[in-house]
């Protein structure tokens, strides 16, 4: 063929390719140009006057009246007025104070936004104007702004809902703090039609304006344990529990780190030691507990397994008995917190739109345990750190302090993202729609 072709054939040929290669080039390039003016069109509205003003109020409100885990009545009221304002439908209660909302065409493909309601146990000493007014509890990890965010980004979705191709769940769960709210939304069905789930989480280790994240593990797997030796008096020795729990504490950072893989990180911190005796005398009961991080189950499973074998082997060999209580009825263990490739890459491109290539961060392992690993075992998941440190708004103190301050102009970057998120998922191909989730339950 190549010989019949006479010079102009092979000039036309070659116009004809650059005409195309050039169409090509630019409606790739205006196509996520578009995707980039969405993202950024989304981040203008929410930051209006009025509606950071929402924002603002809203987010004050719920931290006036920080409420613990599993008690989120006034907070769930609070969200549930806002999405009736909204024109939203929603489910409630779901896991006691829970509130799933739906805003979409109710087909699938479904994707889940996911914000925490509870408070801790801790005395706010921040002096503002908007201090909590629950003597002895306080919006000290930001959960107060992650339910504005995910409210706002309600009302950006709702106000585009006629461009959604698929369904978005807005979950606003209880008890994240220790007591795996996120366990409980997913034993009641509320996410059985759910294929991908994000979640964010302020972050003063960020300055606001940027978003953080990794994929495959992001944050730990974390138990707990008390260990209890008792004397056992009928024995030859003179049994001392003091010197049986030094042993056992000892042997558990050995074992720990010696019988596992070196270059997976793990973590054993053993935080009291007490007994019921002062002076010289052999207390008849020692007592001493912590808490065990990994990125994986099965080094979850192995740690769990050998704190047991160590505590009551210790006991034994010096005389005395060893028991050791898990809490796993009151403070369930959280499974690691692994992030979904397609997905975490999907809200990297959507941030970087956003935000700015710059603004998007790798984030390191985090050794924090979330609830939100129970998610990451069921669907595709994906967990970004917003940071919210700021000079001028003082926010740079970490979280779990009583002096924790958030910058609010975080407020409306959040609830930007998390919409856009949900927004341009259901115009994207990602492997993780195709997961089979039917095999998974929650025991
Ligand atoms: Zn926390
Ligand atoms: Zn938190």
């Amino acid at each position: 063929m190549q010989l019949t072709l006479d010079g102009t054939y092979v000039d036309r040929m070659m116009i004809l390719r650059v005409v195309l290669t050039m169409v090509l080039v630019c409606s790739t390039r205006s196509s996520s140009e578009n995707v980039n003016l969405d993202m950024k069109e989304i981040l203008e509205s929410a930051k209006e006057i009025r509606f950071m003003e929402w924002l603002r109020e809203v987010r004050r409100r719920i931290h006036e009246y920080p409420e613990l885990g599993f008690e989120e009545v006034k907070t769930s009221q609070l969200i549930r007025s806002e999405l009736d304002s909204l024109g939203v439908q929603y489910t409630w209660p779901v896991a006691t104070t829970g509130v799933v909302a739906t805003i979409g065409s109710g087909d699938h493909p479904c994707f889940a936004l996911r914000a925490d309601m509870d408070a801790l146990p801790i005395q706010e000493l921040v002096e503002w104007e908007h201090k909590s007014k629950n003597e002895g509890k306080m919006h000290a990890c930001g959960h107060d702004a992650h339910t504005t965010m995910v409210l706002g980004a309600a009302r950006l979705l709702h106000e585009r809902r006629h461009k959604l191709k698929g369904t978005v769940k807005l979950v606003f769960q209880p008890a994240e703090e220790g007591k795996g709210g996120a366990y409980h939304v997913l034993r009641e069905g509320a996410l059985e039609k759910v294929q991908g789930i994000l979640g964010l989480h302020v972050s003063p280790d960020f300055p606001t304006g940027t978003i953080a994240s990794r994929p495959g593990p992001m944050l730990a797997a974390s138990g707990r344990f008390i260990a209890t030796f008792r004397p056992n008096y009928g024995h030859l020795l003179f049994p001392h529990p003091v010197l049986a729990a030094s042993m056992a504490i000892s042997l558990l950072q050995q074992a720990i780190h010696r019988e596992t893989d070196p270059s997976q990180p793990k973590v054993l911190t053993v935080g009291f030691v007490e007994s019921n005796q002062v002076g010289s005398l052999t207390p008849d009961l020692v007592k001493f507990g912590g808490t065990f991080r990994c990125f994986s189950s099965e080094l979850q499973s192995y740690i769990r397994r050998r704190i047991k074998e160590v505590t009551e082997i210790q006991a034994a060999v010096h005389g005395c008995s060893g028991t050791i209580d898990f809490m796993e009825d009151r403070l369930i263990p959280y499974p690691p917190t692994m992030n979904d490739k397609g997905l975490y890459e999907h809200a990297k491109r959507v941030g970087e739109g956003m935000l700015g290539k710059e603004n998007v961060k790798f984030s390191p392992m985090i050794m924090a345990a979330e609830d939100f690993g129970f998610y990451s075992q069921k669907m595709a998941a994906s967990f970004f750190l917003i940071g919210i440190q700021n000079e001028t708004a003082k926010s740079g103190t970490q979280t779990h302090s009583p002096y924790f301050v958030i910058d609010e102009e975080v407020l409306p970057i959040g609830a930007a993202f998390h919409a856009a998120v949900a927004l341009s998922y259901f115009h994207t191909q990602l492997p993780s729609l195709l997961i089979n989730t039917t095999n998974f339950h929650v025991s």
